[in-house]
Parts: C-alpha cells; sequence; structure tokens
C-alpha cells in the first residue's frame, strides 16, 4: 500500500527561489510548485515544515474540545460572563489551524505563499485580540477596574488588530497597488530587504502584545497595596509572560539553526519550538484567565461594566471582518502584479 503512494521528493536550499529560503536551513524544502495533494502528502514525510505543521495542527483540536466542553458539556454560553472566555478561546482554535495550513499550503506557488501568510498574521492578530477580550474581562487588576483606560482598551485593541494585520501583510511585500510592482517583488524574491521586513513583522505584532498586557505586566510587576488582585491565577500569568517573552526570542533570533546552518532543518529548529512554547504559553493563558474567572467571578459582576454581544463578539467580528478585507486587499494586488510566480 505505502509503495503505492509515492511522497514527493525534498529539495536543498540551492533548489529552490530565494523567496522560500528560511534561515540557517540548508534542506528538507518542498517543491516550490508543488499540488494541493502533494502539500497534503508532504504531512506524512519528513520535511523542513512536517513539525511546523504538526506542531499547530494537533492543539488546535485540543482547544477545540475546550471550547466545546464550556460551550456544550458545561452549558456555559448563555451565561454572558463566559463570553470573554469563549472568544478567547476560539481565537485560540483559529491561530494554530490557520498557522498549520499556512505551512502546509505555502509552497503551491510563490503567491500562494505570500496569501497562507497573510491569513497566518490575521489570525494571530484576532489572537491577540481575544486576550484582550479575556483580559478586560478578568484580568484587570482590582483597582483599575471601570477606570478611563479599562472604558477604551477593547476598543483600542480592536484598532490595533486591524493595524497589526495590515502592518504585517505590508511587511512582506509593500503597499499593495502602489508599492507592488516588479522591482519590490524581484527584491522580495532575491532576499533583499528580509532583515526590515522581519523587523517590521516583530514590531506588527509586539506592539499589540505589549499594549493587550499592560493591565496584567501592571498587576504582576508594578502594582503595590490594595487593589492589585494577587491570587492564585497571579503565578500563572508569570508563567505564560514568560514562555511569551522566549517564544519572541526563538523567532527574533533563529537559534539554534542560525549558530549550526543544516543540524535543525528537520528537527530542532527555532520556528518548530517557536511554535511549541506559543501554545505552551497559550495553555497556560486559558489557564489563568480561567482561575481569574473562578476567584474573582462574585467581585466583577457586582463591579465590572456587564459584558455585552457587542464588547465580545461584536468586536471580534468586527476585528475579523477588517482582517480579511486587508488580507482580501493584499491578495488581490499579488494577482494584479507582473514578477510574482502563480
Ligand atoms: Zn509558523
Amino acid at each position: 500500500m505505502l509503495n503505492l503512494i509515492k511522497l514527493p521528493q525534498v529539495f536543498t536550499i540551492n533548489q529552490v527561489p530565494k523567496v522560500f529560503h528560511e534561515d540557517g536551513i540548508i534542506s528538507g524544502y518542498r517543491h516550490p510548485c508543488s499540488s494541493a495533494k502533494e502539500c497534503v502528502l508532504s504531512l506524512f514525510q519528513l520535511t523542513n515544515e512536517t513539525l511546523n505543521i504538526w506542531t499547530h495542527f494537533l492543539p488546535t483540536w485540543f482547544f477545540l474540545w475546550k471550547l466545546l466542553t464550556v460551550m456544550l458539556v458545561q452549558d456555559d454560553w448563555q451565561d454572558p460572563f463566559t463570553w470573554p472566555l469563549l472568544v478567547f478561546l476560539l481565537s485560540c482554535c483559529v491561530y494554530p489551524l490557520a498557522s498549520s495550513c499556512a505551512h502546509t499550503f505555502s509552497t503551491m506557488s510563490e503567491r500562494a505563499r505570500h496569501i497562507c501568510f497573510f491569513f497566518d498574521y490575521g489570525a494571530l492578530s484576532f489572537y491577540s485580540l481575544g486576550s484582550a477580550i479575556a483580559y478586560s474581562s478578568y484580568s484587570f487588576p482590582d483597582k483599575w477596574v471601570n477606570s478611563t483606560f479599562h472604558e477604551y482598551y477593547v476598543p483600542i485593541a480592536v484598532v490595533n488588530s486591524v493595524i497589526s494585520t495590515a502592518l504585517a501583510c505590508y511587511s512582506r511585500l509593500g503597499l499593495p497597488f502602489f508599492q507592488y510592482n516588479y522591482h519590490s517583488i524581484k527584491r522580495y524574491s532575491a532576499g533583499k530587504d528580509q532583515k526590515l521586513c522581519k523587523l517590521l513583522r516583530i514590531i506588527a505584532f509586539l506592539y499589540p502584545y505589549l499594549f493587550d498586557n499592560i493591565p496584567l505586566f501592571y498587576r504582576i510587576f508594578v502594582c503595590t497595596g490594595e487593589g492589585c488582585t494577587v491570587n492564585e491565577a497571579n503565578t500563572v500569568h508569570y508563567q505564560h509572560t514568560s514562555l511569551a517573552l522566549f517564544t519572541g526570542f526563538l523567532f527574533a533570533t533563529h537559534l539554534p539553526e542560525r549558530l549550526a546552518p543544516g543540524s535543525f532543518d528537520y528537527i530542532g529548529h527555532s520556528h518548530q519550538l517557536f511554535h511549541v512554547f506559543a501554545i505552551i504559553g497559550t495553555y497556560f493563558q486559558m489557564t489563568a484567565n480561567e482561575l481569574d474567572m473562578a476567584a474573582r467571578k462574585q467581585w466583577l459582576l457586582a463591579h465590572l461594566t456587564p459584558i455585552t454581544l457587542s464588547n465580545t463578539a461584536g468586536a471580534a467580528i468586527f476585528s475579523v471582518v477588517s482582517g480579511l478585507c486587508i488580507i482580501y486587499v493584499f491578495s488581490l494586488a499579488l494577482f494584479s502584479t507582473r514578477g510574482v510566480k502563480n
């Protein structure tokens, strides 16, 4: 049976166009014009993307199971207090799913690669908003609840998620229709400006992360005296904050493969570690949210501005629709630009 399925060939870095190159990864590249079937088949052979795909595909199902458990088994979906958790859990399902699809199908063509990662960036921005919605309802320190900052926190996070998607998409090829042109695509394909692209992408995800975490950082690192909300969730907040820091470090530094190019092509390169630690961080973040929910429910229900559909699902839908519009514009421009291979 196995002989009947011919697994696609893998290539070295010199055999694929520059746009597909990864820092410090020498071998294990899939064909740059793979068919959809070849992309799916590549899940079952060892390439330099295989573990990138599985490390996000499997956790998607865990978070989906968690979401369905809260919704259907615990039957909590009618309680507005649970809605922020549901939005957060949905974002925890979407971002690994989008990422695993992006890594699976990114070798269909140059154009497909750009579009796949546009979706990946959109999903990450949505996850950032999901975190902000959950923090707004469960994790704000007592003394900041209903402050002016709290009032504008979710609306600003929505705007940030839109800017973040746009900036991350922009970091690939520039402004659609205005800057996308034969030369910019060639420059990108030739690997020039890659450092600037990477820096822009780091900023695109770092600044919403920092904004979302202002209440949490204040609560666990700065706040003294009364109203600081010290409970058992604090330890777990420390843990996911440390993991986020380490995840960002891996993304930015390309370690360990940068130190020994070719040694971590299939197992152990930074992007795989980045995926794994991001998921563990998300799990701790989910646990911290649930601990805060349980410990503070009565107090929050008595003091918090009522949780509504508009400041939970409404904000999420607005962010998702805006993100999809941005992705549509950036993708559409790829089809009308000379120099990008379909
Ligand atoms: Zn990834």
